[in-house]
């Protein structure tokens, strides 16, 4: 897959497009479009504001709404239903026109301040600019949880998903394409956009504390993406049966020969103990062998149906028919 070619040379004058999830924000929307108005004012760049309406009640589309018709920077995206914080970035990526994206929260969480550090790392080069979340202000259950699956994460994905990182970053108009034509339809928009490639590059942001107190992605929600961030990435779950097999195969062997060594030295052993046990690991192994084997096929199935790309360019130099891009 091949990019557009539009990474910017001059970068003065370019609009950039913020792309927010809603989800019955109606209280914050002034302050947040007061602040990155802001933020973009001062740093003399046009901007559009894309929010994405993920089927939120009445009074929050009315307010978006309103919001649209008061500002011409603002558009709005209704999505029919609730579809979820991840289908909403999407939506909003799909339709910006900016030459890089801005993906951010609508609760104040992600530091509207932070937005000209992650302007300016564009502006040396980076294609992608994630916030590295610092200071975060949740409680200390969701704190470790966080902290406990990026840690995973490192572990367990073919690819490094930066630390801390979550939707909160800028994106290239370069890139912007090749993140939404992934084929996938269960999406982590943060490990998509490292599993893309590019120039990446993370700037420290505090996390500040959620305006109202009432986190709309709930613990359920954000277990079920976390578990999915690492199914839809990481071949690693299925391989943990070749490890128990090979664990069942040697516990196997181990009590082979101790209960060996008891027949023919010592005379200890206990009648039927030796291949109770024996049988039990040796058709544990080829169990968990079979399970194994069984999840190679089906990663192989699931990768090729994804079909995500097999490779993407970033750079191509030297073509008769294109310019260098
Ligand atoms: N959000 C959404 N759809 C949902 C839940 C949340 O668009 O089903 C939006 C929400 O309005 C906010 C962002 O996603 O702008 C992050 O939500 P929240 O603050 O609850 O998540 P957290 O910061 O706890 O991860
Ligand atoms: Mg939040």
């Amino acid at each position: 897959m091949s990019p557009t070619n539009e990474k910017s040379d001059s970068m003065d004058g370019e609009l950039v497009s913020f792309v927010i999830p809603v989800y019955n924000e109606e209280n914050v929307l002034d302050l947040l479009f007061e602040k990155i108005s802001e933020e973009m004012v001062a740093l003399a760049m046009p901007y559009e504001i894309l929010f994405v309406n993920d089927g939120s009640d009445e009074p929050c589309s009315r307010k978006l709404d309103d919001l649209s018709d008061l500002h011409r920077e603002v558009k709005v995206i209704h999505l029919s239903r609730n579809f979820g914080q991840q289908a909403a970035v999407h939506a909003g990526l799909e339709r910006v026109s900016g030459a890089a994206a801005i993906v951010m929260d609508a609760d104040l969480q992600d530091d509207p301040s932070g937005i000209p550090s992650l302007i300016k790392e564009w502006e040396n080069g980076c294609d992608v600019v994630y916030a590295i979340r610092v200071n975060r202000k949740e409680n200390i259950l969701k704190k470790t949880l966080f902290h406990l699956f990026y840690r995973s994460c490192q572990l367990l994905l073919p690819f490094k998903l930066p630390l801390d990182a979550g939707n909160f970053g800028l994106i290239d108009k370069k890139v912007i394409r090749v993140v939404t034509e992934m084929p996938d339809c269960h999406r982590y928009y943060p490990g998509l956009r490292s599993w893309i490639g590019f120039k990446q590059t993370g700037v420290r942001i505090e996390r500040l504390s959620r305006y109202d107190d009432r986190p709309r992605v709930g613990f359920v929600q954000l277990f079920l993406l976390g578990k999915h961030a690492i199914f839809s990435f990481s071949q690693v779950p299925l391989m943990l049966f070749y490890l128990l097999a090979a664990l069942a195969f040697t516990a196997m062997l181990g009590i082979l020969a101790f209960v060996l060594y008891h027949k023919l030295f010592t005379g200890k052993a206990i009648p039927g103990w030796t291949s109770i046990l024996t049988t039990i690991c040796f058709f544990g192994s080829i169990n968990a062998m079979g399970i194994a084997i069984v999840g190679e096929y089906v990663w192989r199935i699931y990768v090729q149906v994804l079909k995500r790309p097999v490779y993407i360019t970033s750079k191509e130099k030297g073509f008769e028919s294109k310019e260098d891009v």
